[in-house]
């Protein structure tokens, strides 16, 4: 995969982006990507393997079973609202421009400290 492949693209119709990111399980994935670009990493044992806790979205080691937030320290982090609640609002926000990276979105919104 490109280095941008988690992008939002213009002219990407909203029926398409809800078939794409309409649900946590969809948007989970994008987001640990962001935390880890090269994958997972175990803060605690460095382990690579993971399993997802459904219920709480955490990120189990397989290795030593430490489970770890995907979006602790991130902007996502700062509210209670859905990973798709965010994305969504990150589609609109990127509509009519060149097509924006999340990773560039996030800077920005991390800035601005905004819920939008
Ligand atoms: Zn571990």
């Amino acid at each position: 995969m490109a280095r941008n492949a988690v992008q939002l693209q213009k002219g990407l119709s909203e029926a398409e982006f809800d078939r794409l990111y309409g649900t946590e399980e969809q948007c989970r994935p994008v987001v640990i990507k962001l935390r880890w670009p090269d994958g997972f990493s175990c803060p605690v044992c460095g382990g690579a393997s993971y399993s997802v806790v459904k219920t709480r979205g955490l990120l189990q080691s397989t290795a030593c079973r430490r489970q770890t937030s995907p979006i602790a320290g991130t902007m996502f982090a700062s509210t209670k609202l859905p990973l798709r609640t965010w994305f969504r609002a990150m589609y609109h926000m990127t509509q009519g421009k060149q097509g924006i990276s999340l990773i560039e979105l996030g800077r920005r919104l991390g800035v601005r400290q905004t819920t939008a």
